[in-house]
């Protein structure tokens, strides 16, 4: 790899897109193209042109949208829906199952009404429904376009105001379920039931014993916050009866978790599903439905395998085991095989957006030029110095550990006074340029890294305008891996390793583990980065549950979202697009008026006009540099 950036302006054939291992997790909708930069293809159809990521970021900044951008793909959307209901179609075909499957998409993993309603549209022809985990997203369910056969599935915790109006939704023609979570519930639903006359429809959710391995491991089987136990079941099962609903009891739900990386556990959880399953039957309910909740993962790292960010099966797999397990499971009890439900969200909406966000500004671990020496510096100058000389070949360790003492040595006698500021600021550059001179050793001796303790102990710092806590809380509050790589300059060998600091002031608002072909690393190869020259990061796959749980951390606000819609000839039309919160906007969240602070602003200005500390020219700069702020947008422009 390295001769070939030796002559980076001759075409190239090859990329080092592979580096990141675009090729494991980019599935069918992103590649490198000839000129070197990350492209979006379309997935359904892999014949057509691909659409450079670099252009479309230039277009829509012509249009005066700057990064850091949250770009959805339209097609990327259908896609994730279209491989979930053809997986499930191609299961119940393969394997005869006598049921169908209904998928239903759960709000909470991404309630944008422009997804929720592409979702909706798009979904159609498979009567896609949704679920609802509280009366906002009720309502927001309520206001779409449900085809007839969708369903509408009620989970989370219900007042008597949000069980009225998913009763009263029946009138209209809705397959709403009321999904039965707890005992007292169960009261607030049959009082409400007697009170409108309505026939409701109703699930329950079962609490499974079997847990499930991955991040929520701990929150899962008997640990898990929602369902009903055996005991509680049974009760619920004799109220029904006494109260006359039993009849109504038409789904059972159980949720096996999120990003579950592990197959066994998928086909473990379905397995005691249907015992349930066939136990509620005999007793007596009319089921006809089996929800199995999330849980289907996404693959982040492209690894194929049992771990936090990966999974060891395809959605195809998914589909097949939780068919079958279901058909052996129900046929062994001679019961009718139920319409499978899955509440897939991640796997439907991760792969829809891209955050992508500029470099800044860098502070680079090494430096290019040896700091002069002057008569009367301190020996431990020279013998930093020195230390060039041995870098290379059985002396390395020694070098290394004589570079760090050296430096520290003369830290120390900086702060005993006993040399200045400007022989420590050479003391601070001799030893950069060594780390640059250890750097270029290692990456030609990979034995030399292990010695070093890998790149990690020399990566440079790549300052990003973007908020981590805004944008990708995940990354901050689960350690969640998201694939990471710059998004042009691909066909130029990377020459550097860095992390990210975002630009709240806070030293948590960083990334620092990164997907790598091949595994993860704790720094990121990156380009060295040119005056005038964008360097853009990409971030995929950060279409689930992003959004909405990012927060103002230092008051950054939304970033800019732009959705579009590619045309296969390698361009793409903007579907839609939201601008970023202004200054104005996030300040009013958190209750100040903007006009007020304008106000008191303009009083301080005016009284400092008046005691002829300012001018009114001043006033006048100082004023709309004021009123400029307030209506620009919370990151650098
Ligand atoms: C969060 C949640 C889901 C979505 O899970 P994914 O793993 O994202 O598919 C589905 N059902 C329920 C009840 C949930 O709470």
């Amino acid at each position: 790899m390295e001769d070939q950036s030796k002559n980076t302006s001759r075409p190239v054939s090859r990329h080092f897109g592979d580096l990141y291992g675009i090729d494991n997790w980019g599935n069918d909708m992103l590649c490198v193209d000839g000129d070197g930069a990350v492209a979006l293809r379309l997935p359904l159809d892999p014949d057509s042109a691909s659409t450079s990521l670099p252009k479309v970021m230039k277009a829509i900044k012509a249009r005066g949208i700057l990064a850091p951008v949250l770009l959805r793909v339209q097609q990327f959307l259908d896609q994730s829906l279209t491989q979930l209901h053809d997986a499930f179609q191609t299961a119940i075909e393969t394997t005869e199952y006598q049921g169908a499957y209904r998928g239903v998409f759960p709000i909470k993993v991404n309630q944008q009404a422009e997804v929720i309603n592409h979702l909706m549209t798009a979904g159609q022809k498979f009567d896609y429904g949704l679920e609802a985990g509280s009366k906002p997203e009720l309502l927001i369910a309520l206001a779409q376009p449900l085809s007839q056969g969708a369903l509408l599935i009620c989970n989370g915790s219900k007042d008597e105001a949000f069980v009225r109006l998913a009763i009263l939704s029946r009138k209209l023609g809705h397959n709403t379920v009321l999904v039965i979570e707890t005992l007292e519930e169960f009261e607030i639903i049959r009082r409400v039931t007697q009170e409108l006359n309505i026939r409701p429809l109703l699930g329950v959710r079962v609490k499974l014993t079997e847990r499930v391995t991955g991040k929520w491991q701990a929150s899962s089987g008997d640990r898990s916050t929602f369902g009903l136990g055996a005991r509680d079941l049974v009760t619920l099962m004799e109220r029904l009866d006494e109260s006359d609903l039993l009849d109504c009891l038409v789904l059972q739900h159980s949720h096996l978790g999120s990003q579950v990386p592990d197959i066994i556990d998928i086909r473990r959880g379905a397995a005691e599903a249907c015992r349930f399953f066939v136990e509620l039957t005999r007793m007596g309910a009319p089921l006809t439905h089996m929800d199995l909740g999330g849980g289907l993962g996404v693959d982040y790292t492209g690894a194929l395998r049992s771990e936090e960010n990966s999974v060891n099966y395809t959605v195809n797999e998914y589909c097949t085991n939780v068919v079958e397990t279901i058909q052996y499971a129900l046929d062994g009890a001679k019961v009718p095989h139920p319409t499978i439900v899955t509440e897939s969200g991640r796997f439907v909406v991760a792969h829809s957006s891209i955050f992508i966000f500029e470099v800044l500004s860098a502070t680079l671990y090494d430096a290019p030029q040896k700091p002069e020496l002057k008569a009367g510096d301190y020996h431990l100058m020279g013998d930093l110095m020195a230390v060039e000389g041995y870098i290379q070949g059985p002396r390395f360790q020694e070098a290394l550990n004589d570079a760090t003492y050296y430096r520290d040595e003369l830290r120390a006698l900086f702060r005993r006074g006993q040399i200045d500021l400007d022989q420590l600021s050479r003391a601070e550059q001799g030893f950069l340029y060594l780390a640059g001179l250890f750097k270029a050793a290692i990456r030609a001796d990979e034995t030399l890294g292990e010695i070093a303790g890998g790149l990690g102990a020399f990566t440079d710092h790549y300052y990003g305008n973007f908020s981590l806590f805004q944008s990708l809380p995940d990354v901050w509050a689960i350690d969640q891996l998201h694939p990471i790589m710059p998004i042009q300059r691909l066909n130029e060998a990377p020459t550097r390793h860095t992390i990210f600091s975002d630009i709240t002031c806070d030293s948590d608002g960083k990334i620092d583990q990164f997907i790598l072909a091949e595994g993860t690393a704790d720094a990121l190869p990156v380009h060295d980065l040119r005056a005038d020259d964008p360097y853009l990061i990409g971030v995929f796959f950060v279409g689930a549950y992003q959004e909405t749980l990012g927060d103002l951390h230092n008051l950054f606000g939304d970033a800019n979202v732009v959705t579009i819609s590619l045309d296969g000839q390698g361009g793409f039309d903007i579907e839609h697009e939201t601008e970023a919160d202004t200054i104005a906007e996030v300040l009013s969240y958190v209750e100040y008026d903007p006009r007020g602070c304008l106000d008191a602003f303009r009083k301080r200005v005016e009284r400092a006009v008046t005691a002829g500390q300012v001018d009114t020219s001043e006033r006048r700069q100082m004023i709309s540099a004021y009123k400029d702020s307030l209506a620009g947008s919370t990151y650098f422009e």
